[in-house]
């Protein structure tokens, strides 16, 4: 059976760090087995949807490099929901219920009050068509799956053993007063429809799974095999859910972030592997193990991705970022000796451009008051520009025997003063680059 997965994004709103891990991992499993990965979106809902999300979405898997081999709508098709919904309606799993938001919520919290779980009492069940004929005049029914009362069970990819007690849980709502059926159903029918072999997502929809499982066989189809993953939390532990807005995928890329440290970061943390600086997708797919992870929340620290980014950026060859130091002006002929001086000190690839700007442009110096006369000695002895590989060793001498100074009191003034920036590439290796200096400070 080849294995088909999909990431199922609301799109009401941006990719962020947590629903990108549920996209990850639906895509490492497709893509190691050699399967079909499906990009779905779940736009049932008119209000919160939005096509500018659904583009955002798209753009961003795409920047990651997560390619989808197909894509799916659920708005264009809501007669496949409705059909089964006939179904399941004729088979006498769904029906119809008429309490308004204010009387379910006095019934559960009657329910709390006497210690009891908050679980739908089935009311609308005992009503006879006659009453029913009332209520509808009055106000349009809502319909829920009538769950049967045994335990759902399930060997999940990460939790292991997961079983539910279904008298434990509310029927689903699967359709609601104003006919828009709910994610309940839909994903459900997608799935079998689809051909959905595996199903990853966040551990927040263990209660959806098991009433998922009911709806699924009750429409004659088997469960795929399903895992649930923790939730990101932040580095001390906290909910991640209210900072998720500044952790979107876009907000990273603007930061200068690299898709492959994202990634390599995101399929591994929270297993018991460790983190390991990928290359390519596919690499990161070799050494994905769905079953190395844990159940535990996952601690993320965006910090991480920092050193994660200049690692990836300075372990790549001249042809990799040919074109960032085209873009940055740095001619064709000096590029890919520039890239070897400069490439230790990129920490994102705005540093290519930074670098090339204090070389070709030149810098504001940087000169501490207790340096300024030593500094304008120094400067007074440095030939104009070009220069070659000799020029840094050369005048530094003659500084030296100058001035007296030496080792760090002597370099990292005349560093200071020729790129404002106290730390950087080999200064003998860049001063043939540097075609402005300062004369005087
Ligand atoms: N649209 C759902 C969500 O974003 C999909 C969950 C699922 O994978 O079934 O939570």
């Amino acid at each position: 059976m080849s294995v088909v997965t999909r990431f199922a994004p609301s799109p009401t709103g941006y990719l962020h760090v947590g629903n990108l891990r549920t996209a990850l991992f639906n895509f490492l499993i497709a893509r190691k087995a050699g399967g079909t990965f499906i990009l779905r979106f779940d736009d049932t809902d008119p209000e919160r949807s939005r096509p500018e999300y659904v583009e955002a979405i798209r753009e961003d898997l795409e920047w990651l490099g997560l390619h989808w081999d197909r894509e799916e709508h659920q708005s264009a098709r809501l007669e496949r929901y409705a059909d089964a919904a006939d179904r399941l309606r004729a088979m006498g799993r769904l029906y119809e219920c008429f309490e308004t938001p204010t009387e379910l919520d006095l019934k559960r919290k009657k329910q709390l009050n006497m210690g009891k779980p908050p679980v739908y009492d089935r009311a609308a069940l005992r009503l006879d068509e006659a009453e029913r004929e009332r209520l509808r005049a009055e106000r349009k029914g809502y319909w829920r799956f009538l769950l049967e009362h045994k335990r759902i069970e399930w060997e999940d990819g990460i939790l292991g053993p997961v079983s539910i007690d279904a008298a434990s849980v509310s029927d689903p709502v699967l359709i609601r007063a104003d006919g828009q059926v709910l994610y309940t159903l839909a994903s459900v029918v997608d799935d079998i429809e689809m051909g959905i072999t595996h199903v990853v997502r966040g551990a927040d929809h263990v209660t959806n799974t098991a009433t998922q499982i009911q709806i699924i066989e009750a429409l004659g189809a088997r469960p795929p095999a399903f895992a649930h993953h923790s939730l990101l939390t932040g580095p001390k532990g906290e909910a991640l859910s209210k900072r998720l807005g500044t952790l979107s995928i876009r907000d990273l890329r603007a930061q200068g972030i690299e898709p492959m440290a994202i990634l390599s970061l995101l399929a591994r943390l929270g297993s018991s592997q460790p983190v390991e600086l990928c290359h390519s997708i596919d690499e990161i797919a070799q050494g994905f193990d769905l079953s190395s992870f844990g159940a535990a929340p996952t601690k993320f620290d965006p910090a991480d991705l920092r050193p994660l980014t200049a690692r990836y950026l300075q372990s790549l060859p001249y042809e990799a970022v040919a074109g960032d130091l085209r873009a940055a002006g740095v001619p064709d002929d000096l590029a890919p000796a520039f890239w070897q001086v400069i490439r230790e000190n990129v920490e994102t690839r705005a540093d290519i451009a930074r670098w090339w700007s204090i070389a070709a442009e030149g810098a504001t110096p940087a000169v501490d008051d207790e340096d300024r006369e030593f500094v304008a000695e120094a400067l007074k002895m440095l030939p104009p520009p070009p220069f070659d590989e000799t020029t840094w060793k050369t005048w530094t001498e003659a500084v030296k025997e100058r001035t007296g100074r030496k080792g760090k009191a002597l370099f990292m003034p005349l560093r200071k003063a020729l790129t404002g920036q106290s730390r950087g590439p080999d200064m003998a290796a860049l001063m043939p680059f540097l075609r402005k200096v300062p004369t005087r400070v």
